[in-house]
C-alpha cells in the first residue's frame, strides 16, 4: 500500500500561489547560480538496495555558513528506485523541479540541468528554512506524483564548491550528454510511432503538438523520449501514441493516422497537419514557442526570432508582434512556432528546401545553434560555416540591407524557388 503524502514538513508555506514570486537581490539570503559557479540538479535511477527511503542529506556548509546575499554552488541529486522505474523517466521528473521548488514561499528557481538558479529569501531563512527543506519538497512531490514507478527516494544536497565541480563534470554532464546522444541517434524514420501533446490546451484549446524524434514540441521542453516517458507514466495523460502507417505525402510529412489523431485531440478544430512544411498545413502554435519562423519574401527565405530577442526583425515586427499573429492554436501558413533544437534538424521545413532557407536570426540565437546547424548544412548541402551567410541584427534589421548582405554572401535561398 502506498500512502499519498499530503503534508510537506517545511517551516514556510507550499502552494502554487507562490510560483510567480520574485525575490529581489536585497531580499535574498543566498543565491545558487549555475551561470557563475558549478551547480546542477539531477535525477538518478538506483537499485532498490541502494536507496534509503526519505533519507535527506546536506553535504557541506549550511545557509548560515555563507555570507548573506552571496552566490554559491549547489548540486542536488534525487536518487530513485522502483521495479517499474526507467532511466528515460529521469528528465521528466527533473523538469518538474522548477515548479516544485517555485511553490515554496520565499524560494525562487529558474533553469534546468546545470544552468539552474535558486534564490532563498531572508524571510524564509528567518522562518527556519534550511537546505534540507528543498530535499523534503523534492522527496514529497516525487513520491506523490510518480508513485506508479518510484518505490524509494533519497536526496543528496552538496554545497562544497569542490564537490559541486567534481560531480558536475564526472556525474551530471556525462548523464546529460548520454540523454542527448540517445535522442540524436533517433530519426523519424527509425521509430514506429509519434506522440501527441495537449498540455497547452488549458489556454490554447485546439492546439496539438505532434512530437517526433526530429521535431520536439515547440516549447522546447518535450522531446520524443520525454513524450514517450510521459505516456508510459500516465497512459491517460497529455501524451498519446500516434501511429504513422498511412503516409499521404512524404514530401510534406503528412499521414492519415496523424491527421486522425489531430482531428480527435483538437475536438475537430483541426483537419490536417504536415510535419515538415511551414506553407502547407503547418502545425499549429499555442503560445509558448521558443522561436517563431516567418517567411521573408524579398529573399525567398525565412527569418527566425527567439523569445529572448527584444529587437526588430527584417519583417518589421518584433517577437511579441510575430507571436500575436502566430499563436492561439490556429494554422498560419508562412509562420510557425518551434523549439530551438528544431533549427538544426534535417526535418526543419524540409518541404520548402530545409535549413538553406534560413536568412536571418538574432546573433545570440545564431551562436547557440551554430555548431549543430553548420553540421547539418555541411551534411545536407556540403556548405561550410553556413551561419556566416545568415544575417543578424548587427548586420540588418530591414529587408533591403539583408538582401544586399545575402547577395554578397551568395546565400542559397536567393536562387531557390519563391516560397509563395
Ligand atoms: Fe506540449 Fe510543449 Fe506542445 Fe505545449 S508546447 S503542447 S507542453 S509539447
Ligand atoms: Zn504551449
Amino acid at each position: 500500500i502506498k500512502l499519498k503524502i499530503t503534508n510537506i514538513d517545511i517551516p514556510v508555506a507550499f502552494a502554487s500561489a507562490f510560483e510567480g514570486e520574485i525575490i529581489r537581490r536585497g531580499d535574498m539570503q543566498i543565491e545558487f547560480d549555475g551561470s557563475r559557479v558549478d551547480c546542477f540538479e539531477l535525477v538518478q535511477t538506483k537499485e532498490l538496495s541502494e536507496v534509503e527511503d526519505h533519507k535527506i542529506e546536506v553535504i557541506g556548509p549550511k545557509i548560515d555558513d555563507f555570507e548573506v546575499g552571496s552566490k554559491q554552488s549547489i548540486a542536488y541529486i534525487v536518487e530513485v528506485a522502483g521495479k517499474n522505474m526507467q532511466s528515460d523517466f529521469e528528465p521528466v521528473f527533473e523538469r518538474k523541479f522548477h515548479s516544485y521548488i517555485n511553490c515554496i514561499e520565499g524560494v525562487m528557481h529558474t533553469g534546468q540541468r546545470d544552468m539552474i538558479r535558486v534564490r532563498i529569501s531572508k524571510d524564509a531563512h528567518a522562518a527556519g528554512f534550511e537546505l534540507e527543506h528543498i530535499g523534503e519538497v523534492l522527496y514529497a512531490k516525487i513520491k506523490n506524483e510518480f508513485d506508479a514507478v518510484v518505490d524509494k527516494c533519497q536526496v543528496k544536497i552538496y554545497t562544497n564548491p569542490e564537490d559541486c565541480t567534481k560531480l558536475r563534470h564526472e556525474l551530471a554532464i556525462p548523464a546529460f550528454d548520454k540523454r542527448d546522444a540517445r535522442l540524436l541517434t533517433l530519426t523519424d524514420e527509425s521509430v514506429d510511432v509519434y506522440y501527441s501533446c495537449i498540455l497547452c490546451q488549458a489556454f490554447s484549446p485546439s492546439h496539438v503538438c505532434v512530437v517526433t524524434p526530429e521535431r520536439l514540441g515547440l516549447c522546447g521542453a518535450v522531446s520524443w523520449l520525454d513524450a514517450k516517458a510521459t505516456n508510459e507514466l500516465d497512459p491517460a495523460g497529455p501524451c498519446q501514441v500516434i501511429t504513422k502507417e498511412k503516409c499521404i505525402d512524404e514530401r510534406i510529412g503528412e499521414y492519415e493516422d496523424v491527421n486522425e489523431a489531430v482531428r480527435k485531440f483538437s475536438q475537430g478544430a483541426l483537419e490536417d497537419v504536415s510535419l515538415y512544411s511551414i506553407m502547407e498545413k503547418p502545425m499549429t502554435s499555442c503560445g509558448c514557442f521558443e522561436c517563431i519562423c516567418g517567411i521573408e519574401p524579398f529573399s525567398n527565405g525565412v527569418i527566425i526570432a527567439n523569445r529572448e530577442y527584444s529587437g526588430m526583425t527584417p519583417l518589421g515586427m518584433t517577437f511579441p508582434e510575430l507571436a500575436s499573429m502566430t499563436g492561439g492554436g490556429v494554422q498560419t501558413p508562412g509562420f510557425m512556432g518551434h523549439g530551438k533544437h528544431f533549427i538544426a534538424s534535417k526535418k526543419f521545413m524540409k518541404a520548402e528546401g530545409g535549413i538553406e532557407r534560413i536568412v536571418w536570426m538574432p546573433k545570440e540565437l545564431k551562436e547557440t545553434v551554430a555548431e549543430r546547424l553548420n553540421a547539418t548544412a555541411k551534411e545536407l548541402y556540403g556548405i561550410d560555416n553556413f551561419t556566416d551567410m545568415v544575417g543578424d541584427e548587427t548586420i540588418a534589421e530591414d529587408p533591403e540591407t539583408l538582401v544586399a548582405f545575402l547577395t554578397e554572401k551568395n546565400h542559397p535561398a536567393l536562387s531557390m524557388d519563391p516560397m509563395m
